[in-house]
């Protein structure tokens, strides 16, 4: 009985989500050419019809109950602790559906993210019957997002995305990447600079929150000026209330790998790209919202606050790993992609850490130079892609 309780999920959700209750509302990406992206690659687009996405979300209630129950039986009040989760997990008839809902009870954020890369790909009056529904069968949710493509949410009239928001849709995940119409079209994202500020103008003007990703990096050494002011510029028109950073990488299964091995596309070194945060920063003229660099691809992720109150703050964030010595800076760097540090500030914090990192650079340079430390840096940060 246990084992036959299980709902669909996607692969991915950006970082802030990592807590939330997710539902898979389409499968994988409808445009899916973006050449520096891998996550769909392999993966064919399908819709989902709402029949199949309710039965999930009657699923997922069921399995929340269920795991309510275990509680009280272990006279815990229906309230999911440490051993409640446990239970679940350790169990292994409780399979991942089970495991999914428990750590989201567990978290208690009451936040639903819906997957895949573009579900307002979906008949509107469609997905206002799932939101309705997913609301009725989870009264104490307090917040639902999702991801979209700016040229899907074009293509939705104010009124419709009005009718989402009103069915229970808070909040917006868009990949604008750039602001620049030439990195847009070298990347093959799909989208104009025009299109990102229409689109993300109506999704607030229809009373939804909006967080725009950036992608530093995606300009290469040839546009990333333009790629730093033009998407300063998008995003001053539309005033988003989030701003998220997320490197770009470049794993062995992204198509811009080819470009760059031949030197069609050149990447930025870290320290370049520290230098184009610097300038997209100092560009933000018009933003009141927040700035986030949540994810692990990024060099620095204290480089985050509210706009305009934090700039000088995120700018010294900026300053104080470009003053430190070229040493420092590699120290930082391998720390950082190991995962140890978060902010130049832990160089100084824990020693022992520190001279493990010095131990192990040093080992490197003996056995292949300073290429071979590049190397590690960069394969130790494309494992969290
Ligand atoms: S639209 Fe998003 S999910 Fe689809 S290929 Fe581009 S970056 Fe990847």
């Amino acid at each position: 009985m246990v084992k036959t309780l299980r709902f669909e999920q996607g692969p991915i959700r950006p970082p802030n989500e990592a807590r939330s209750f997710l539902l898979r509302v389409t499968r994988n990406c409808p445009w899916n050419r973006c050449l520096f992206c891998p996550v769909y690659k392999t993966k064919k687009f399908s819709l989902r019809s709402v029949e199949e996405i309710k039965k999930d979300i009657q699923t997922a209630r069921d399995i929340a109950d269920r795991i309510i129950e275990i509680s009280w039986k272990l006279g815990l009040n229906g309230v999911v602790t440490d051993e409640v989760l446990n239970h679940v997990i350790n169990k292994p008839e409780c399979g991942m559906s089970w495991q999914s809902i428990a750590v989201w009870l567990y978290c208690r954020t009451n936040e639903c993210f819906l997957q895949d890369a573009d579900n307002l790909v979906m008949k509107p009056e469609e997905l206002v019957e799932v939101l309705k529904f997913l609301r009725e069968k989870f009264p104490d949710i307090t917040r639902i997002t999702t991801y979209a493509r700016s040229r899907t949410i074009v293509r939705r009239s104010l009124e419709e995305l009005k009718d989402l928001r009103q069915a229970g849709l808070n909040r917006i995940h868009v990949g604008l990447e750039s602001g620049s119409d030439a990195v847009l079209n070298f990347m093959k994202k799909g989208v104009t600079a025009v299109q990102h500020i229409d689109a993300g103008k109506r999704v607030l003007d229809a009373g939804m929150e909006l967080s725009e990703y950036v992608m530093p990096g995606l300009g290469g050494q040839d546009l990333w000026r333009e790629h730093a002011i033009e998407t300063a510029h998008v995003l001053n028109e539309i005033n988003p209330d989030f701003i998220r950073l997320r490197s770009l990488r470049v794993p062995d299964r992204v198509s811009i790998l080819e470009k760059v091995n031949s030197g069609e596309f050149n990447m930025m070194t870290d320290d370049m790209l520290v230098d184009e945060i610097k300038l997209f920063v100092n560009s933000l003229v018009r933003v009141t919202g927040v700035i986030a660099s949540d994810h692990i691809m990024n060099l620095l992720e204290d480089v985050a606050g509210r706009m305009p109150d934090d700039k000088e703050k995120i700018l010294g964030v900026i300053m104080k790993y470009q003053k430190l010595s070229d040493e420092e800076r590699l120290i930082y760097r391998v720390g950082r992609r190991g995962g140890i540090y978060h902010s130049t500030d832990d160089l100084e914090r824990d020693p022992v850490k520190r001279k493990k990192i010095e131990d192990l650079i040093f080992q490197i340079r003996l056995e292949s130079g300073e290429e071979g430390i590049e190397k590690l840096i960069a394969d130790t940060g494309n494992q969290y892609i």
